[in-house]
This record gives structure tokens, sequence and C-alpha cells, in this order.
């Protein structure tokens, strides 16, 4: 296991001390070959051959047209067929010219067409979050941001495109605390315009498409145009319902949200059409004008004014201005590397770096249980589970302690990684009882080379009323094309609907990303001026023997970095099927949570963690993957069963 090693291309061998041959207490042992792996990198290959194949050589996924789809999820757990269902009801697909893999049919099959007129995947992923504005408007869309990794089949090059939402020049580290001094609870603090993010979602189509793609983004935006005026038809599904019904009953939907989603009151409920003319409406000038409209004209002075004038609990709005829109630039960037040895081989995880979490969490993660040699004990064994959970918690600890933006705090990012201190971290893993909580973190910066520059003391994130009860429920989606290239993209308004604020006139909610920083200003994810708060989103492509494997993410705010941990290790360590990977039970764990955990966990499982000591606590669901495996013979694309999949092949 490993940690980044070229993104700031100043890491000494030394840093990574790599000898980690102690006995663990599960009695394996520490990979020795770490700092191998991690000075060689993934060789330069030559790209796949399947690629060129005919889809008419498929097996598995229902064949349409040439095209493949998934059957809708169910939520047994028999094994998967050959029809379109994977293990545990989840949508599979099969292609060797493409895949698509999103939580509405829509969009996955737009992605679909405009791979099959030629586009290549970073056309169609544009293509498919337009339309996932239309048609989840309450889960990502322009007025958000979030994290996409392309992988450059031509370059043999990953990279990241950091879209994440920033703070405005105005906004400042005491913002989320009331009148008397403490921290707003989430509750009443993420409906009000100080919880807008200037966002980054339409800047990093156009970049996108502009280095990577080979369409314009008017033609990419078309077919959404036609969904959201209703031209073609939408209907409300049955997340979106939902979503709308508990909006409503909560109050946290605004009066021009309420006229679109609940018009006259009465929630939309699942079938009903969605019509969005307003939102239609921006598409089309974005189609004619491109998106300075958005973040210099006059889309930018609507958004400002929105915010300014969105009364929360300070009765006083956000003050992101136009300004504040016309300074923001997404940031292309290099992914975290991380390497796992195990049953699939030697795997390295390239997963989002800072402002996310995402990257040196699973890294941690993976690192602290790679030794344990867990595939020894079996998956589903509770030795597994509670390795798993302590691995959790050690890891989240460390979250809290030192992540935040890097623009704006030191972290000690090789420290973080390295493998000596994943040593001393894991020896705290109690075999038979589970960490006293909440668990502490531990020094990075001991195994951190050279004296860095620390910037400020790291607080506590403290009790800012924000709990795991409080994620956020977005959306992930992957994208292959014909020529080997990936998009794993994980796209965001942080809660279901954002702050509720939907800017009049132009059809589009707000997201209320801000939230993510911390309330209580000290730590190093405090509130400051022109920062990107923390986030875990988690786009992930894995790559073996140097070409690419896997990619996957998954929505759920902190309880993404466990969903694609446990997803990851299903594959590595257990060598399961990535479909039977994304069916199992999940859980979820931090420093100071209960265990998070999905009844499909055996009763078993659940009294030997409890004999633990482990507080445990029932969630309906964990999480929601988009996943796509290369294989030797295509793309085989996977869907969560947990919410609505559409998988689509080629
Ligand atoms: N706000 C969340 C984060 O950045 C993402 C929203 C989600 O949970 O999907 O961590």
């Amino acid at each position: 296991m490993s940690g980044d090693s070229e993104r700031r291309g100043d890491r000494t061998d030394e840093s990574r001390r790599g000898d980690r041959s102690g006995e663990s207490r599960y009695g394996g042992r520490s990979d020795e070959s770490t700092d191998e792996r991690a000075a060689g990198g993934a060789p330069r290959t030559k790209r796949r051959g399947f690629l060129k194949g005919s889809a008419a050589a498929l097996g598995g996924g229902a064949l349409i047209g040439g095209r493949a789809r998934g059957a809708p999820g169910g939520a047994s757990f028999d094994a998967g067929g050959a029809d379109g269902t994977g293990v545990g009801g989840t949508s599979t697909a099969r292609g060797r010219n493409g895949m698509v893999s999103t939580v509405h049919p829509l969009s996955t099959e737009i992605g679909a067409d405009v791979l099959e007129a030629g586009g290549n995947a970073v056309d169609a992923a544009v293509a498919v979050q337009f339309a996932l504005n239309v048609v989840q408007p309450h889960s990502s869309g322009i007025g958000g941001g979030g994290f996409m990794l392309v992988y450059a089949a031509e370059e043999d090059e990953l990279y990241a495109i950091d879209n994440r939402e920033e703070a405005p020049l105005g906004a400042d580290p005491e913002m989320f605390l009331g009148d008397d001094g403490e921290p707003v609870p989430f509750r009443g603090r993420h409906t009000n315009g100080k919880a807008v993010g200037v966002p980054g979602t339409l800047r990093c189509c156009d970049v996108a498409l502009k280095r990577f793609g080979t369409m314009e983004l008017g033609e990419l935006i078309d077919p959404s145009i036609d969904l959201a005026d209703g031209c073609r038809r939408v209907a409300v599904d049955e997340p979106l319902a939902e979503a709308i019904a508990d909006n409503v009953e909560a109050g946290e939907l605004g009066e021009t949200a309420r006229e679109v989603f609940a018009p006259g009151g009465d929630p939309l409920e699942a079938g009903d059409p969605l019509v969005q003319p307003d939102l239609a409406d921006t598409f089309r000038l974005i189609r004619s004008e491109g998106i300075e409209p958005f973040y210099r004209g006059e889309i930018a002075a609507d958004i400002a004014e929105t915010v300014q004038n969105a009364e929360g609990y300070r009765d006083e709005g956000g003050s992101m201005t136009v300004d504040d829109l016309a300074r923001y630039n997404v940031e292309v960037t290099i992914p975290e590397r991380a390497t796992y040895d195990g049953a699939a081989g030697e795997l390295t995880v390239r997963t989002m770096s800072l402002p996310s979490s995402g990257g040196l969490t699973i890294g941690q993660i993976l690192g602290l249980l790679e030794p344990f040699d867990l595939a020894d004990e079996g998956r589903r064994s509770v030795e597994t589970y509670h390795a798993m959970i302590e691995a959790f918690r050690l890891a989240f600890a460390d979250r809290g302690e030192y992540l935040g933006d890097d623009a704006f705090v030191d972290v000690p990012w090789q420290g973080y990684l390295d493998g000596e201190y994943l040593d001393e971290r894991r020896s705290l893993v109690d075999p038979d009882e589970t960490a006293e909580t909440p668990v502490e973190a531990g020094d990075p910066w001991a195994y951190q080379p050279g004296e860095p520059y620390r910037v400020g003391a790291a607080g506590s994130p403290g009790d800012d009323g924000r709990n795991v009860h409080n994620r956020g429920q977005t959306t992930h989606f992957t994208v292959a094309d014909g020529e080997g290239n990936l998009v794993s993209w994980t796209t965001t308004i942080e809660q279901l609907f954002g702050s509720g604020i939907m800017v009049p006139g132009r059809g589009f909610m707000l997201n209320n990303e801000l939230t993510d920083f911390d309330a209580e200003p000290g730590g190093p994810n405090e509130v400051q001026p022109g920062k990107r708060p923390l986030s875990s989103t988690s786009p992930t492509v894995v790559f073996r023997d140097g070409e690419p494997y896997l990619t996957v993410g998954s929505p759920g705010g902190p309880t993404i970095i466990t969903t694609v941990s446990q997803v990851l290790l299903g594959v590595a360590e257990f060598g399961m099927s990535l479909d039977a990977a994304v069916a199992e039970p999940r859980l979820y764990a931090d420093a100071e949570s209960d265990v998070l955990y999905e009844e499909t966990l055996p009763e078993g499982i659940r009294r030997a963690l409890e004999e633990r000591g482990h507080g445990l606590s029932e969630e309906s669901s964990i999480g929601s993957v988009q996943a796509l495996e290369v294989t030797d013979d295509g793309y085989f694309g996977v869907g969560d069963y947990r919410r609505d999949s559409a998988v689509e092949g080629l």
C-alpha cells in the first residue's frame, strides 16, 4: 500500500520507510514489496485489443439493437444471470464498444446515443450530466459541483477535474455560528444563501470537452432540452417523488422550486410528467452562447442576486457576487495513488485527492487492512467486518484532524500513507474488542519527511451539528468508449435538492455544498474565502498491471468512502466479481458513530459484532454504486440495486 508519489514531485524513497514486515494482530504479514511498487508506478502499456470487436459476440446483458441493457434492479441475493441482472439484483450489461452506467434510463440512453454517434466517453459523460440535471434535478446539475476522473487512453494518463464548489470571497469562518457563538445545527444552516458554493459543474463540462472531447457543448445539451421542455416525456420516478415529498414536508424547498416540483402545493408523484420550461430555456441559452452567461453574464447576475436574497437563520443571505462566479475555475489535478495486493493481483487504486478526502482516506483504509489477509478469514466473517470497522474508525479520526483544502492548509499527505505510520495505526486494532470512541487521530506528521511548514493548529472538527445522518445523497456515473477512454464522475448539489433554492426563471437548484465545511472555526476544514470544502466523493479508477481495470463510485457523503472501500476490498482481497462486490451488505463507521449496517448483514454477524462491543444501528441502504470492469472480452457494467440503475453496453 502506498500513497501518491508524483503529485508534488518531491517524494524521496526514504519517505516510504517501507519495511512493514511486522506480524499483525490478525496474524497476517505486512507487504514487503511496498517500496518497489510505489516507486515503479504504472508502466505505460499498449491499448486494449478487444475494443474494436463486435457487440454481436457479447454474452450477458439483454441485447437491444446492438446495445445491451441491464435489467432493472431487484433485491434478492441470488447469483446473477445472463439477462442483465447481476448478483443481488444489481443491473449489469456487457459491451465491447462502450458502457454507460447511471441511475436513470434516460441519462444512460442519452450517453449511449452519443457513443453510438461516434462521441467519446467524455462527450457522452457531458451529455449524461445535462440529462441527470433534468431527470434527477434533486441530485446534481449546473448549480452544483463534483469531481470527474478521466482516463485518456491515447495518453495512457488519468486526470482529475476538481469542479468542487468554492466559498465566495465574502465567506468567513464564523458564518455558520449562531448568535450564541455555537454552530447552527445542520438542518438550520443548509437551506439558505450562506450554504451555496460557487458552482463548478458547467465549467467542468466545458473544460473537459475542450481538453478531452470531440463534440460541442451545444450538441450534447440538445437531448436534455427536449427532456426539460417536455418534447420528450419524462416521468417523475420513485427516488425523485420521494425526495420531493420529503423536502416539501420538511419545508426545505424554496418557493420557486415548490412551483416546479409541488405545483399548487401538491408534490409531484411517481409517474407524473416532469416539465421544466425554465431549465429548458437556460439550456437553450447555454447551447447558443456557451458557458459565458452562467459565469459572467445574465445567469451569473441571477445566481448572485438569488444567493444574496436567500435569507437564512440570521435573516441575511449569502455573499456570492458576480465576481465570485467570474473568478471560478476548475482544476485539473492528479488523483491519489494507492496499491493493494490481493486475490485480484497487484492493483493500483487512483482516487480523488484533496479537497476530497476520498483518496487519502480510502488509501489509509486499504493500507491498514491489506496485511490482515482477510481472505483467509472469509468475506462474511466477523473478523473481516470487525477489521473493516476498526480501519474505518482509525482513518476517519485522521480525516477529521488533518484534512482540508490543501490550497489553504498544509496536509501531511506523505506521512498519512507512510508504511510505518500505517503499521503503528494498525497495531491499535484489537481483534477481540472495538476501540473506545471517539477514536483519536494519530500523528502522521511524525512520518512526514523534511520539516514541513505547518499552517495553524488542527483543531477538532467539534460537534457542528452534522453527523452521518445529515449526509448528502447525490449521484455517481461512469462511461467507457470503444477507444478505451473512461470517465468516473461523482456530481452533486450536496443534500437532495441542495439548498432548496432554485434560481427564479432559470430552473436549476443551487447547492448547499458549503455545509461540508466544519461549522466551527479552527480546524483544517474551517470556512475561508475562496476555499473548497472537504468532500468525501471518491470517483475511482483501478489499474491492474498498468492497464485500466475498474471504475467505482457512489454518492452518500462520508459513507462514500466506506462504500467504495468495501467494493474495492470485495474485488481486490476476496476475488469477488464486481457485481457481487457491489451487492455485499454494507457497513459504515467513523471515529465516533455507531456502526451503521444494512439489513442484509447476517444476524449472526450482528450478534458477534455486538459481543466485540460495537454499537449497531440499521440503515435502509448505504450508498449506490455505478461501476464498470474492463475485461478481456469487453466492458462489464454494474449498477447498484439500492437505487434505480440503468446500465447499457454497446
Ligand atoms: N457533499 C458530499 C461530499 O462532497 C457529496 C454528496 C453526496 O453525498 O453524494 O462529500
